[in-house]
C-alpha cells in the first residue's frame, strides 16, 4: 500500500468506494467522476504506478476480471459497446499513480470515451 494514494484507500476501505467485483489481488469499483453510467475501474490491490511494474500473474488477474466485466457492464447498462482503457504514465494522461483498467459503457453516437 502507498500512502496518499486514493485507490489503495479504497482497497483497505478508508475510502468509500462503489466496489462491483473483488478477488485475491484484483478490484472493480465505479469511477468517481463517470464518463457514462457505470464507468468502472479495475486495479490490482497491491500499488504499482505502471502496467509493466504488475507482476505477470497479478496482470493475468486483472486482465481476467476486466475480460469478465466487460460483457456484465455491458449488459448491466444496456450498452452497446465498451471502451477499454489504460493511461499508461502521466504523460498519457494518468493522473491516479495506481495502474488501473477503464471500461466505459458506450452507445451509438456518444461521441465520446476515454
Ligand atoms: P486516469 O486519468 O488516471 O486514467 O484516471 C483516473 C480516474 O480515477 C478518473 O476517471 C477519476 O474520475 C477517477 N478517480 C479519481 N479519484 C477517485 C476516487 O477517489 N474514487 C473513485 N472511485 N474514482 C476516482
Ligand atoms: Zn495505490
Amino acid at each position: 500500500m502507498a500512502e496518499d494514494c486514493v485507490f489503495c484507500g479504497i482497497v483497505t476501505g478508508d475510502i468509500p468506494g462503489r466496489i462491483v467485483k473483488e478477488t485475491d489481488h484484483a478490484i472493480a469499483f465505479l469511477d468517481a467522476n463517470p464518463l457514462a453510467a457505470g464507468h468502472t475501474l479495475v486495479i490490482p490491490k497491491r500499488h504499482y504506478a505502471r502496467l509493466n511494474d504488475v507482476p505477470g500473474d497479478e496482470a493475468a488477474e486483472l486482465f481476467g476480471a476486466v475480460h469478465e466485466l466487460a460483457a456484465t457492464i455491458e449488459d448491466a447498462t444496456d450498452a452497446d459497446a465498451v471502451s477499454i482503457g489504460i493511461n499508461d504514465g502521466e504523460a498519457a494522461g494518468q493522473e491516479v499513480p495506481h495502474t488501473h483498467v477503464h471500461l466505459v459503457p458506450r452507445f451509438e453516437g456518444d461521441g465520446g470515451g476515454p
